[in-house]
């Protein structure tokens, strides 16, 4: 993933920064505001999180980036790519991506002609794979 072409291709200034974000990001897959401030503090000493809020919110203004909230949750960011639902584990905590056609859930769910649908957010939870082993083990 280009970051610097997809900072541009959502009219943002390219930023060191803003670059790191993304990098972090795209690594972590769904990262919460505060992980990001951890690792993003040893690359960018003297980034304020009062900074880093600015560059998520015009991210997020320009939908390069996506906030995920699952009841209970502290609001994750990922990088927008294709709709998806997501899995999250209520035991350790960890969001996947599951592939789901929402287009085909919204056209099944509601009339088009009379709503039209902006967001769409599907969450499952329960135990991830490996809670699920650890679980029986118990
Ligand atoms: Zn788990
Ligand atoms: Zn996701």
């Amino acid at each position: 993933m280009n970051y610097e072409t997809l900072l541009k291709q959502h009219q943002l200034k390219v930023t060191p920064q803003r670059v790191g974000i993304l990098e972090m990001m795209d690594g972590a897959g769904h990262i919460t505001i505060e992980n990001l401030f951890e690792q993003i503090k040893k690359r960018f000493t003297s980034i304020s999180l009062a900074t880093l809020y600015k560059n998520i919110n015009s991210m997020l203004d320009t939908s390069l980036i996506t906030e995920v909230k699952a009841p209970r949750y502290k609001t994750h960011y990922e990088i927008t790519k294709e709709s998806h639902a997501h899995f999250v584990c209520t035991s350790c905590g960890q969001h996947k991506d599951i592939a789901f056609d929402m287009n085909t859930l919204c056209k099944n769910l509601v009339d088009e002609i009379t709503y039209e649908v902006a967001t769409t957010s599907v969450i499952l939870s329960g135990l991830c794979p490996k809670c699920k082993i650890l679980k029986k083990m118990l």
